[in-house]
């Protein structure tokens, strides 16, 4: 297995690694600071480089065989097995998606707290995501009111905490009995878990800001049903 770097840092861009096997779908690493797509955030991109070569990275995911993280080679050949290489995300995008997944827990927190609803699904794009709650109903005036608490809460640029808690702590702690923690495989522990401070606090692999003002103001842009008690809102970053 590859040590996820981000798991710890998420401001990490670039890291030292040693290739550890190069497969058909991708370069496996000793070590990344790649995000590895999961949790409705996509895979980084970025770039390997070594003595004598380069090659872009496609969207790391992980093999579906076995769990390790794969750096799909997008444009150029992939270095040697056991060559030491450099990897560098393509930063902007990624602090882009730490923004649009700090909002995104920050808009469930709020729903959750305020209207007693829970989070059905989700997803990320580049800025923008949307998210679906066991509201009974929703309208265009719900989400300018969501729009306004959510801008207030984040502008109060409250810390966002890293933490990982032993599995049978997080089983035991109500805000992560909410989202579900139990539905987490056994094999997972200790367990990662976000907090933002008094707004939402989950289990979660993705990456994050450190601080809600960093995500900057949002818009909700879409509100419609999908159904009985599956109600959706769609987001976009300000810039
Ligand atoms: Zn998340």
């Amino acid at each position: 297995m590859s040590e996820d770097l981000c798991a710890h840092d998420a401001y990490l861009r670039t890291c030292d690694a040693v290739v550890q096997e190069v497969r058909e779908d991708g370069v496996v690493l000793d070590r990344t600071v790649c995000y590895a797509r999961g949790g409705g955030q996509p895979g980084d991109t970025g770039t390997l480089r070594w003595e004598g070569g380069s090659c872009r990275v496609g969207e790391v995911l992980r093999s579906r065989q076995d769990g390790v993280t794969l750096h799909p080679v997008a444009e150029g050949t992939p270095p040697p097995a056991g060559s030491a290489v450099t990897v560098e995300i393509d930063w902007d995008r990624r602090y882009t998606f730490m923004r649009t997944h700090t909002a995104l827990h920050a808009l469930s927190g709020i729903v959750y707290t305020d209207y007693g609803a829970r989070v059905t699904g989700g997803n990320m794009e580049l800025g923008s995501a949307r998210m679906d709650f066991e509201l009974d109903g929703i309208s265009q005036d719900f989400g300018h009111e969501v729009e306004a608490k959510l801008n207030a809460r984040l502008g109060e640029d409250r810390p966002v905490r890293v933490s990982f808690l032993p599995r049978e702590e997080a089983l035991a702690d109500p805000d992560l009995i909410r989202t579900k923690v139990s539905l987490i495989p056994p094999t997972v522990d200790p367990i990662r878990v976000i907090d933002i401070e008094d707004i939402d606090k989950q289990a979660d692999g993705g990456t994050h800001v450190r601080s809600t003002g960093e995500v900057g103001s949002v818009r909700v842009v879409k509100t419609e049903s999908k159904g009985k008690a599956n109600k959706r809102m769609r987001i976009e970053l300000d810039g």
